[in-house]
């Protein structure tokens, strides 16, 4: 189990290895562009080159590539879902071209119209991206928190559109703070044990190929996407010790998306306070 951050790609994709290895993060995310524009400018050669020689020396990986937040491939408006799948395509070509693991995004919201009616859209979606971007780069699904119109807070949704899609580029990232959000008591061993079953029999845990390492400011069930410092939410130390013990995540590698005890991102003692727990 491999534990690291999203971190910043300022100045270029190169310099977020250091900002790693400054945190102590063994593997990082990072956004393949601004995730509050829709423009993916395509990464130079040299950049690249840049990126895999830096993360050869600093032995860090796997690295994986977070999608806009602003995509939105189940929504009823066909203007918004072409954007999104514009920019999905170029962050896969990128995450593709970088080496990395994959590109983790979220599935957002079906803004009123119901999953089952944004399901083959949704699905058709995903397939032109994979189509688009040849390789053996993964399509990761980010479980959420399920609130408002959000798609993808119970298993059997993400198994729909898995089973719809039906690629083995497919695959899953679980978002600790979002399962607990939607109503998965992971912090207590027995809910650990029932949401890992559910998982497996859902999605199959051959599938979970990332997890977002977050604790939570908001209580179990809440549907309220609010990440905590690892320790100072209602997961808790002894919540992360739970799952971090359970075989299910043993090579999953972690990423954290916490807010930092100096409220600047992914920090050292959060990594630490993780390293600790895996012990
Ligand atoms: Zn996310
Ligand atoms: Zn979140």
């Amino acid at each position: 189990m491999l534990i690291g951050a999203h971190v910043s790609t300022a100045g270029g994709a190169s310099k977020a290895i250091g900002r790693a290895e400054e945190i102590g993060a063994e593997c990082m995310q990072i956004f393949a562009s601004s995730p509050r524009a829709w423009k993916v400018p395509p990464m130079a050669e040299s950049e690249v080159e840049k990126f895999k020689a830096e993360s050869e020396r600093a032995g860090m990986g796997p690295t994986v590539v977070h999608g806009k937040y602003l995509c939105a491939i189940g929504s009823p408006d066909p203007e918004l879902v072409e954007k999104s799948v514009a920019a999905l395509t170029a962050e896969l070509q990128t995450a593709t071209q970088l080496g990395a693991l994959g590109v983790i995004f979220h599935p957002a919201s079906h803004r009123g119209q119901g999953f089952e009616a944004a399901l083959p859209q949704f699905t058709d979606s995903m397939k032109r991206i994979l189509d688009d971007v040849p390789g053996e780069t993964l399509l990761m699904l980010e479980t959420s928190a399920g609130s408002g119109d959000h798609i993808g807070s119970k298993f059997n949704e993400l198994a729909q559109i898995i089973r719809s899609v039906d690629d083995p580029r497919v695959a899953v990232c679980l978002d600790t703070q979002h399962v607990w959000a939607a109503g998965y008591n992971i912090a207590d061993s027995g809910g650990l044990e029932e949401t890992i079953k559910e998982f497996d029999s859902e999605i199959g845990l051959d599938l979970l190929r990332s997890v977002h390492a977050n604790d939570s400011k908001r209580e179990l069930g809440s549907s309220v996407d609010r990440h905590d410092n690892i320790g100072e939410g209602l997961i808790g130390s002894d919540g992360f010790k739970n799952i971090m013990g359970h075989s299910a995540f043993a090579d999953v590698p972690f990423y954290l998306e916490v807010p930092g005890f100096e409220k600047k991102g992914p920090d050292a003692p959060n990594v630490e306070a993780l390293k600790k727990i895996r012990g």
